[in-house]
Formats: C-alpha cells, structure tokens, sequence
C-alpha cells in the first residue's frame, strides 16, 4: 500500500534569500493541493540565520529547516545524502524541485539513490480526474506537450523557473518552522563548489543579456561581446553552437537544453533564431536581433533587428551607446 503523503518543496537559497523560483512552486503546490487535500511543505538546507518566514507566508504548512554551516555552498553529495534521508523518513507523495542550475544536478541524484523516476524540466503540473499527478513537459523540440504519469513514489520533478506566477504573501498565515540537524555533515567524496565563480552566474536571473552566436568565429571575438554587455550593464549569453564549440561554459546557454530566460532586453548576435533557441529566449521583453542574413529566423521574433555583419555593428554600439 502506498504510505506516501504530501508535497514537498525543496528549496534553495540564492545569495541570503530563498530563490524565488521556490515561491512560484508553492504557488503551483497550493493549486494541487486544492484537489489532493494533502499538506504541502518545505525543506531547506542552509547556514543558520536565514529568514524562512516567507515560506510560510506564502502558503507552506510546515517549513523545515536543516541547518549546518557545510550548507553554506550547494553541494551536490551532501545535499543529497541528507535530502534522502529526509525523504526517507518523512515519505512525501510528491517532491518539487526547481530546474535550477543546482537542482537539474541534485534531482536526478535524489531520484536514483531513491529509486524513483523524475521528470525534468516540466512547465505544468496537474492532478487529473483520478488523482494522479500529472507532470507536463515539451518534448520533441517543444512539438509535443508529454503527459507524464509516473508510477514509483516519491513522484519528482523540477519544473522551469519563471514558468508559475509566485505565491502570494498572506500575512495572516501561521509561521511553522522545524529546525533540523542534518543528518550527515560529511560526505567523503564531497567537493567543494565556488559559487562565487564567475561561471557560477545564474543568467536566468539577468535584466539584460547580449547573447552571442556561431556568427562568432574565435573565442577571442567574444571580448566584444563581454565589452558590449558590460556597457548595457547585463551579462552575457550564449547559444548552444557555442557552448558544444568549448567557447562559453553551459552555465551561460540559453535555449530548450539550456537556460530559459525572460530580461527585459535579449540582443542576439550572429545567432540564427533556431526553434531550440527561441524556445528559451522568446519571452523576452525586447530582443534585437543583429545577423547577416535577413531570413534569419531570429528576426521573426525580434523588436528591432540589424542586418549586417556583427563585427561591424558590435563594436559601433560599444562606441556609441552612451
Ligand atoms: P547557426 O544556426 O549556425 O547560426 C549562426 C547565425 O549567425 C546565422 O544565422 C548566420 O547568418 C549568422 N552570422 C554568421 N556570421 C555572421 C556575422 N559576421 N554577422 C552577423 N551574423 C552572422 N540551441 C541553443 O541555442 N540552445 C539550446 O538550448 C539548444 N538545445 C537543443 C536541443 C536539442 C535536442 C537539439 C537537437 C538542438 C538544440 N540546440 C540548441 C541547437 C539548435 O538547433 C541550433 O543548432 C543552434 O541554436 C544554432 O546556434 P546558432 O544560431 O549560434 O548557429
């Protein structure tokens, strides 16, 4: 008989502050719950001192909290060692994690020392007129919406940041926050991530991104593209051409395999527009599209498109944007 009960959330803390794709997922856990009846909670790894309350205020019942400085960095071994056995122990029917840089490379570690199945990547979830937990996600270069039963326990799956609108606050709820030893501290094949590399840049998160493409002939023209993102004060991104090229680190792709992005400006050079890409890049407030050849795809999505030679549209920018 299944025993599983519940939502679970992990969470995950960006900087100081819980990331908030972790509010977008209770928003989507409160929905569920509407026809599961079940409760829907949170668990969060991290150092002591982290404000949690929002968590609650936005609608989870129980919030639990595993602290220990060796939370400070995420780190894939330990989180999962200790994830796992929490999962173990308290056995939630449903667990959601967010499709994070962090939690696409957490999930799957959970799913497989559970031996459960996951769904990766989903942009909805259901529960459908038999109870069962629906996960959606594209498939097929986004052609097909697959609906996704799965029939091991817990039943995971991270879902797309940006996808869900975010819980909202309702001050009036209660605070239930259960503080947790961890389990393990020490993990012997930990090994210890820098998240304050550069390459560690969540570009999901960025309001401008100047995106680069195989219109970039040597990994040196990427100067250029650095210097013209750091002008418009955003970061740079890139397609996957670049990133299967060793050019730019995976971290910093956009597209269906990649990151999804929504900045307020996207301005994509020497990039053709290929459906993989715009899959991740269309929701973009204002895309320019700078390329040289005029039935690029790219400029069917794009507000303002330059046609011509981005070695020459590029540095003119640098030079004349204010
Ligand atoms: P190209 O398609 O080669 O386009 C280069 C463009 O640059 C051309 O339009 C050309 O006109 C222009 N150009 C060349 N020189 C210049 C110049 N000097 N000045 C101006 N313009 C110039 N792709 C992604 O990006 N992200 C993904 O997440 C992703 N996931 C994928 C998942 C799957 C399952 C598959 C099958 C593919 C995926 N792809 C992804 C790959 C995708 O199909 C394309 O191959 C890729 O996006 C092409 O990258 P590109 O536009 O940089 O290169």
């Amino acid at each position: 008989m299944n025993t599983h009960r519940g939502i679970l959330i992990i969470c995950e803390l960006a900087g100081n502050s819980v990331h908030r794709v972790s509010f977008e997922l209770l928003n989507k856990a409160m929905e569920l719950k509407e026809r599961l009846h079940e409760p829907v909670d949170c668990l969060l790894l991290g150092p002591s001192g982290k404000d949690l309350n929002e968590l609650n205020l936005r609608g989870a019942d129980t919030v639990y909290y595993m602290q220990s400085p060796v939370f400070k960095n995420p780190e894939e071994y330990l989180f999962k060692e200790n994830i796992t056995r929490f999962i173990k122990q308290h056995k939630p029917g449903i667990v959601l994690t967010g499709a994070t840089s962090f939690g696409r490379s957490l999930a799957p570690r959970i799913a497989a020392a559970l031996r459960t199945g996951l769904t990766a990547d989903c942009t909805d979830l259901k529960i459908d007129e038999d109870g069962n937990f629906i996960q959606i996600r594209p498939a097929f270069s986004d052609n097909i919406l697959a609906h996704i039963n799965t029939v091991t326990y817990p039943k995971m799956a991270t879902v797309r940041y940006k996808e869900f609108e975010e819980a909202q606050i309702d001050s009036s709820k209660k605070i239930n926050i259960v503080e947790i030893e961890p389990y393990v501290s020490f993990f012997e094949k930990s090994q210890v991530i820098d998240i304050f590399s550069e390459e560690s840049i969540d570009i999901s998160e960025a309001e401008i991104i100047v995106a680069a493409g195989r219109g970039i002939r040597k990994k040196e023209d990427l100067k250029m593209i650095e210097e013209l993102a750091a002008k418009l004060g955003g970061t740079v991104g890139a397609s996957r051409a670049l990133v299967d090229a060793g050019m730019v680190k995976s971290t910093r792709q956009v597209g269906y395999s990649g990151n999804r992005v929504k900045p307020k400006v996207y301005v994509a050079c020497g990039i053709s527009g290929a459906p993989q890409h715009l899959a991740g890049m269309k929701e973009s407030e204002i895309i320019v599209a700078i390329n040289s050849d005029p039935s690029a795809p790219i400029f069917s999505v794009a507000d303002y498109g330059y046609v011509g030679d981005i070695y020459e549209i590029v540095p003119a920018l640098i030079r004349d944007l204010p």
